[in-house]
């Protein structure tokens, strides 16, 4: 089978190296270069706290194989707790979390309620005197997102994946060709991998996605700290160590956003108030390193839409936030259903007309 992938992100690299891992012809159109979309500008935390037994599976898996795959090149799957809260007298988050985890654990996540004697031990650094209901998972870890796309890129060229960068894809109506430069080169099924681009691409080919990109900020510390991976739900942004320093992230807008037109720099005021946050959580001053913005994808009911448009033109987006921690598993799912294998019937994408009206919800929103 020919097989031709739109985008060079983690799902559409991991989806490229399986299908041709498993003796498929694969060409990967990418208009930039590996990573260069919302896979580069990821946070990169892992984890597999899902509540959905859907999502829990998906995350399980993904973190087998973050895990398998580290220390091959430049990769790392630095094993951190994940511990999330409420701070005492949010009712409602503090209520969403306790409601969660036992649902967790029904689905064999290994995730438990933390009292304030064993957050203490967990995250000594992190000042938690606020906090109300925390719980922790434990198959968790974090990484720097690029590495994954440079090793997943060059396994796949390694088995035999033909990946054109600074290659724009255009789809022809109906979606069986790729049309680069006005030449059409046909396939036996188009992959939309295209993230924030995703719905104008399948858009050429006649087809209408309900998904919307939204931008997010992250920045980064030079100093440390002994800590978990954080998020704060009340306050709603999270923090991970990263190498030497921290990794800081929020600054959701809760607009749709032009997958082009947009601000790649961080906002003040977001870089000011992650600042104060993360010197309020660690009692100390810190120096920003390097902040940015990056989109994530919306739906309206907050699960992606993944799977066949036609007979031959297939699409995974709409993330909500977490589509890199799941790609190694999202990218195994679409080689198996284009191979004729199972999908997932509840991210059917042609669940949705495409003309819904939908709020953009964080994603990590409890
Ligand atoms: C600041 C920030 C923090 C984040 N943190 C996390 C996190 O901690 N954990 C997590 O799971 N997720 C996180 N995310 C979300 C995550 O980045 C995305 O869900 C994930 O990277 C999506 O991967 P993808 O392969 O679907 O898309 P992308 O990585 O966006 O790849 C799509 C590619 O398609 C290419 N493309 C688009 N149109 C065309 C075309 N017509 N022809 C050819 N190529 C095209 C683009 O150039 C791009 O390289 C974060 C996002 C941001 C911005």
């Amino acid at each position: 089978m020919s097989v031709a992938i739109v985008g060079a992100g983690a799902v559409g690299l991991t989806a490229a190296h399986d299908l041709a891992r498993a003796g498929e012809d694969v060409v990967v159109f990418e208009r930039g270069e590996v990573g260069s979309g919302s896979t580069g500008r990821a946070a990169g935390v892992l984890y597999d706290a899902y509540a959905e037994d859907v999502d829990a599976r998906i995350g399980r898996r993904a973190i087998e194989r973050f895990r398998e795959l580290s220390g091959e090149g430049d990769f790392r799957f630095h094993e951190t707790p994940y511990l999330w809260f409420a701070h005492a007298g949010d009712e409602h988050r503090g209520g969403a979390i306790r409601e969660q985890v036992p649902r967790m654990q029904h689905h064999g996540i290994d995730a438990a309620l933390v009292g304030r004697a064993e957050l203490v031990e967990l995250a000594p650094d992190l000042e938690t005197d606020d906090v109300g209901v925390a719980a922790v998972a434990r198959n968790a870890g974090w990484t720097d997102p690029a590495t994954y796309a440079e090793l997943l890129a060059g396994k796949a060229r390694s088995a035999g994946v033909e990946i054109r960068t600074g290659t724009e894809a255009v789809l022809t109506e109906g979606g069986g060709s790729v049309r680069v430069d006005g030449e059409s080169e046909p396939f036996d099924a188009v992959v939309v991998t295209a993230g924030a681009h995703t719905a104008r691409v399948v858009g050429e080919a006649g087809y209408d996605l309900a998904m919307k990109p939204y931008r997010v900020q992250a920045l980064t510390t030079e100093e440390g700290a002994e800590t978990p991976m954080a998020y704060d739900a009340t306050e709603g942004f999270y923090l991970r160590p990263d190498s030497g320093g921290l990794l800081v992230g929020d600054g959701t807008e809760e607009v749709e956003s032009d997958p082009d037109g947009w601000d790649r720099e961080a906002d003040k005021s977001f870089v000011e108030s992650a600042t104060a946050r993360v010197e309020a959580r660690f009692g100390r001053e810190v120096a920003v390193d390097r902040s940015w913005a990056g989109l994530c994808t919306a739906t309206p009911d907050g699960d992606p839409l993944l799977g066949w448009l036609s007979e031959d033109l297939y699409v995974a987006t709409g993330w909500q936030g977490h589509g890199f921690m799941r790609a190694p598993a999202i990218g195994e799912t679409i080689a198996r259903e284009l191979r004729g294998g199972s999908g997932i019937g509840q991210f059917d994408p042609t669940r949705f007309s495409g003309d819904e009206a939908f709020p953009i919800v964080e994603g990590m929103a409890l």
